[in-house]
């Protein structure tokens, strides 16, 4: 089957290809684990690997390419930057009772399926309850306790977990064409998520990592520069926990190279020198540490981000 192009993810690849090759594919599968992993992708590749007239999945043929370009007129994909609603539901309903036009089946992917509405769930329940025999749903979400226990009691779940360093390492060098020395940062920084790597290959982003390392280690105390590093940070929650886990790795690193030998572990090769700079007090990198975690906290519940990030600089750089 050709999953060889995904990297990582053994074991929902196995899963998938037993479905397959036993022809016992359910009607709904959940594809659950953390963000940017390759869940999507992979859900695509299923589409693919379904509809393709050659073999398995061979990106070249008309099918494959259609699905590439999200024009296969039995593939839907269901998906929004902020909620999908009723009315996403109703569209698709009015579809999925007629046969699908080419292929056996059809697939409906939801990318993001934990931003159903309350209404645009249970419509979705209903048809759940009484499938039409030739849909595949694949529910893909980074959220799954968003998803109602209703809709996952009738998905096969498919967990997906982070990607390790090497398989990240491995993608940004064959794929990405990155050389070994930024390869090893970009997976050394990307927490086991490909979108979380590829936020790092942005120059505008490694700028303010700079400008964030420097502050917190004491190169700056300007408070006009903790003001506006707090409100670019904060400006969007999913970029702002990235430069929290990387503030997190940061104090790591400190602490690695200055109370323990774990040196090869050291996420942050590329600020060594900023890092050696001084001794830091220990107890101060244990309770800069608490107060990023505090802050993590804070934006995961939506907590007013740019108040949450200015007081944590400013507690911290002190
Ligand atoms: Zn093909």
């Amino acid at each position: 089957m050709g999953y060889e192009a995904i990297i990582g993810h053994a074991r929902p690849k196995k899963l998938l290809n037993s479905m397959l090759e036993n022809d016992r594919l359910p009607h709904a599968l959940l594809f659950s684990g953390p963000p940017g992993v390759g869940k999507f992708t992979l859900a695509m590749r299923l589409a693919k690997d379904l509809f393709c007239e050659r073999s398995s999945a061979c990106d070249h043929c008309r099918s494959c390419q259609n699905v590439e370009r999200r024009n296969h007129p039995d593939l839907r994909i269901i998906e929004s930057e902020t909620s999908i609603g009723i009315e996403d539901l109703r569209n698709l309903q009015k579809e999925i009772y007629q046969a699908p036009y080419e292929q056996k089946r059809r697939i409906i992917i939801f990318d993001g399926a934990e931003k159903m509405t309350r209404d645009a769930a249970n419509a979705l329940l209903k048809t759940l309850e009484e499938p039409p025999i030739y849909n595949l749903f694949v529910l893909v979400t980074s959220n799954e306790r968003e998803i109602p226990l209703t809709i996952k009691s009738r998905c096969v779940r498919v967990g997906f977990g982070p990607l390790s360093r090497n398989d990240i390492r491995s993608y940004f060098l064959n794929l990405k064409h990155l050389d070994e020395k930024k390869a090893d940062l970009t997976a050394a920084l990307s927490y086991g998520s490909i979108s979380v790597g590829l936020f790092w290959l942005d120059e505008a982003h490694l700028l303010i990592r700079q400008k964030l390392a420097e502050a917190i280690l004491g190169k700056t105390k300007s408070y006009v520069l903790i003001t506006l590093l707090a409100e670019r940070i904060a400006k969007n929650g999913t970029e702002m926990l990235v430069y929290l886990h990387f503030l997190l790795s940061l104090l790591q690193d400190l602490w690695l190279l200055h109370h323990s030998s774990g040196f090869a572990a050291i996420r942050n090769t590329d600020l060594v020198d900023l890092l050696r700079g001084k001794r830091y007090d220990p107890e101060w990198i244990v309770l800069s540490m608490n107060k990023v975690q505090e802050t993590i906290r804070a934006v995961r519940y939506n907590i007013g981000r740019w108040l949450a990030a200015e007081h944590m600089l400013i507690s911290i750089v002190r």
